[in-house]
């Protein structure tokens, strides 16, 4: 019967081997179903399902051998990774449930039906990388940097370490836009993006476009000295960008203005706190000439 239903489905006993498999869950752990059979199914499991499953069945066995009859059992769906037969991982759920005996006294056993997520997982993947990228420059969105200026406070908050925020705004960008179009406009903020990209000196670190021509970077475990560093190098790289790729004049030249502020033992209450000083910076370069690096505090 369990050969004919299109659900990937095996049999198992109570010490977890495999008393009947489908050719669908055999297709899953990545075997042919008679070479399953007789073996033990949490072998196909990668850590750490495998230990949680032998331990769920332990203290499953204890609680049934301490009981007239036999106890209840239902487990899932939940997400494992199979270990396949050919050592490539698969990713599934699984729900297993104890099948009621048939005759008293007989051996419980139990049925698990399994999907396979591997197409669910990429479209998840994928999705999640479309929710977190700014579509146009390649970088973390405002979404994305919101959640990581948070993790990044709270790490700096709980391990007692400086976090450095550079917010960095494109000077007269307007006016490239009404000269040159906005087409080559995007393709400027293209060029900006990989400039920040380049200059972060940790995968810890993050470039993010905040919104418009705006951009910021989040600098962990940072100083103001290593930011303002950073920020030079950012100048120095804006001020070097050409287009003539673009076909724009050969003295076309774009520069930013960027405010810093760094959070260090308590400076500032909340992330918020630590962007509004950052932008104030920003807004002083501004006011001070464009193409500048302010510091708060
Ligand atoms: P300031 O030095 O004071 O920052 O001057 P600005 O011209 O850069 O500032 P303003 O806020 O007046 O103009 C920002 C410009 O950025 C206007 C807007 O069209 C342009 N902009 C924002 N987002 C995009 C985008 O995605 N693509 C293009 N091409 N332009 C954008
Ligand atoms: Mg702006
Ligand atoms: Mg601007």
């Amino acid at each position: 019967m369990i050969s004919a239903i299109s659900e990937a489905i095996f049999v198992i006993n109570s010490a977890g081997v495999i008393e009947m498999i489908n050719p669908l869950a055999a297709k899953l752990f990545g075997a042919h179903n008679e070479m399953l059979i007789g073996q033990t199914w949490t072998d196909y499991l990668q850590s750490p399902f495998k230990d949680e499953y032998q331990s769920l069945f332990d203290v499953w066995n204890k609680a049934n051998a301490s009981n007239k009859q036999t106890a209840p059992f239902n487990h899932g769906p939940k997400e494992i990774i199979i270990n396949r037969g050919d050592s490539t991982l698969l990713e599934a759920d699984l729900s297993l449930s104890c099948l009621p005996s048939m005759q008293m006294g007989s051996e419980p056993l139990f049925i698990g039906i399994m999907h396979n997520l591997t197409n669910h997982k990429a479209e998840y993947h994928k999705l999640r990388h479309l929710a977190h990228t700014d579509k146009l420059t390649g970088l973390a969105n405002r979404h994305a940097f919101d959640d990581a200026l948070q993790t990044n406070w709270n790490d700096s908050i709980n391990h007692d370490q400086p976090l450095c925020l550079i917010i960095i705004d494109v000077d007269y960008f307007k006016i490239f836009n009404d000269q040159f179009g906005h087409v080559n406009g995007d393709k400027c903020l293209q060029k900006i993006a990989k400039v920040l990209l380049d200059a972060l000196p940790s995968s810890n670190a993050m470039a993010a476009r905040y919104g418009g021509e705006e951009f910021v970077v989040i600098l962990p475990n940072s100083n103001p000295l290593t930011a303002e560093y950073i920020a030079q190098k950012i100048q120095r790289s804006i001020n070097q960008l050409t287009f003539t790729d673009l076909g724009l004049p050969a003295q076309t030249k774009i520069s930013v203005s960027q405010g810093i502020a760094c959070e260090r033992g308590g400076q500032y209450r909340t992330p918020t706190a630590l962007v509004c000083a950052a932008d104030t910076a920003l807004y002083r370069a501004k006011s001070s000439g464009r193409n500048r690096i302010n510091i708060s505090g």
